[in-house]
């Protein structure tokens, strides 16, 4: 182990020449933990927050005698996801157990699928720095049980296990060896996170482990026929760290190959610390679990009534309703991925928009621009979803409608937006109180307009010989009169129209 740890050096230097002439082939296998109530095969919270071992059953616990049946929540969410991502379903699918002991697995294996996975055969669009797309295949999707925690580093002389987590839910997506990057694995988790968390079936957070990736990569010289060896790589537990297992991973097969060697497929762990990866252990193969059809379950039946319904009852996805809001709202595509980088904040957005009285582009881009700057910013610093946000969507429709109906200035959105954060009050209330309404009401402007006009006809006789400049005067004087309330731009279309309308 010493060994690989001072040969594996963190800073692994290759010239491009010699990177650019081999191709990287990576395909992950992403384990998600789904948001079930239960655990997947038993009645057991599914909560690992309590105390250890609490959570609990003698299902779970693998007690003689005791018999597993499947969560009717778990079937429908992987349908879902499968349905999602392009999947065929398949009607009849069976569990396997597959065997293999570790103290926090009591029952001595482990609920899954092996044959005849529930999705197989799908696609993810993911979308490349370049704008463009590409496909990414999805080989499988199955269900299974997940395993307890154990715990080495609570007492220096022992280790501890919570089975809290035993028996909880789990999906496992496996895609086909079609990355061809660590950016395109990073973009293609980012997309499968996306489409849990849309679909309501996983928090998507890596960092808790309620989604967790294995990277299998490998590298090949350009225009070889076969694949090269792989390495499964583990233990990552963000996003970037899956994104930088996989650069350092390439760069150690390649100078392993470069200098002569060759890569032996094993399982190795990404070491977040040192930022390199190191051997762990040979790669099991199939037949070291002894997989063999659960004989205490019946197969999962799913019926083609089951699958329109739960059809009928997707939502729409990430890429599909970034484009639809450039398309409806015309708001800019960048806008559009802000937007959508969550189902809530999307759907905050829509919600604002349905409280427009006047429904057009530049309001739409309002309510935008409010959010992407005001109120994301708002979030982030009190580090809070959209969902705990003191002002509702409804109350970001009216100060954008006072503003692009010039009501307010946009000093006064400012202002009133800081006010709302911690009153209740409507947007109209909290501009009439602090006297920010702007008077649009032309009449009255005019008749001011006049009184300028008339008590300085020196100026504008100089205005009209030429001296324009003295607009910002007369505007001045306007907005005097009116303590600053007329609305500049109609103070200013006025001011014209009269002056250099010789009326
Ligand atoms: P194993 O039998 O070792 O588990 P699988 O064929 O089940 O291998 O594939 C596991 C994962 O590894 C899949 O995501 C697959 O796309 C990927 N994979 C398979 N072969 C390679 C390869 N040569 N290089 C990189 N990834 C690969
Ligand atoms: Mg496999």
């Amino acid at each position: 182990m010493s060994d690989t740890l001072t040969e594996n050096s963190t800073s692994i230097s290759l010239s491009p020449e010699v990177t650019n002439s081999y191709e990287v082939v990576i395909g992950l296998e992403v384990h998600a933990q789904l948001l079930t109530q239960s655990k997947a095969f038993s009645r057991a919270a599914s909560d690992f927050g309590p105390a250890p071992n609490t959570n609990t059953d003698p299902v779970v616990l693998g007690h003689p005698g005791t018999l597993p049946t499947v969560n009717r929540g778990l079937v429908e969410m992987i349908v879902k996801m499968g349905l999602a991502t392009n999947c065929s379903i398949r009607r009849f699918s069976t569990f396997s157990r597959k065997n293999y002991f570790y103290p926090d697995l009591p029952k001595g294996y482990q609920i899954s699928q092996y044959e005849d996975p529930i999705c197989h055969d799908g696609w993810i669009d993911i979308e490349l720095a370049d704008g463009s797309t590409k496909r990414i295949g999805i080989t499988r999707i199955h269900m299974e049980e997940d395993s307890g925690k154990s715990i080495h580093d609570l007492t220096p002389t022992d280790s501890l296990v919570d089975l809290n987590r035993a028996g909880a839910s789990l999906i496992e997506i496996v895609s086909e060896p079609d990355i061809r990057s660590s950016e395109e694995a990073y973009l293609y988790l980012t997309q499968i996170k996306s489409i849990v968390t849309w679909l309501d079936i996983c928090s998507g957070n890596m960092e808790d482990g309620a989604l967790r990736c294995d990277a299998n990569v490998s590298v090949r010289k350009r225009g070889a026929e076969k694949f090269g060896t792989k390495t499964e790589v583990k233990n990552m537990n963000s996003f970037r760290g899956v994104e930088k297992a996989i650069e350092y991973e390439i760069l150690r097969q390649i100078e392993l190959i470069e200098s002569g060697g060759s890569v032996v497929q094993e399982t190795m762990l990404w070491d977040a610390n040192l930022r390199q990866t190191r051997a762990m252990r040979s790669k099991e193969m199939a037949h070291d679990y002894r997989y063999f059809p659960e004989p205490d379950l019946p197969p999962v039946i799913v019926s083609e009534t089951d699958i329109e319904e739960i059809t009928s009852r997707l939502p729409e996805l990430a890429p599909a309703r970034r484009r639809r809001f450039t398309e409806e709202f015309g708001i800019p595509l960048y806008d559009a991925g802000v937007l959508t980088d969550s189902r809530e904040v999307a759907e905050y957005f829509e919600e604002a928009i349905a409280h427009l009285p006047t429904k057009s582009e530049d309001r739409f881009k309002g309510i935008s621009n409010l959010m992407m700057s005001e109120v994301m910013r708002e979030l982030s610093e009190r580090k809070i979803g959209i969902d705990r946000f003191t002002i509702d969507p409804k109350r970001i429709a009216e100060l954008v409608e006072m503003f692009a109906s010039d009501t307010i200035s946009s000093r006064n959105v400012k202002d009133i937006f800081a006010e709302m954060l911690t009153s209740p009050k409507s947007p109209k209330e909290i501009s009439e109180e602090k006297g920010f309404v702007q008077v649009s009401d032309e009449s009255f402007i005019e008749e001011t307009v006049d009184a300028v006009l008339a008590e300085n006809s020196d100026a504008v006789e100089k205005y009209r010989d030429g001296k324009t400049s003295l607009i910002g005067f007369f505007v001045g004087e306007t907005m005097k009169r009116t303590r600053g309330k007329a609305n500049p731009k109609i103070v200013n279309e006025l001011l014209r129209k009269k002056l250099d309308g010789g009326a």
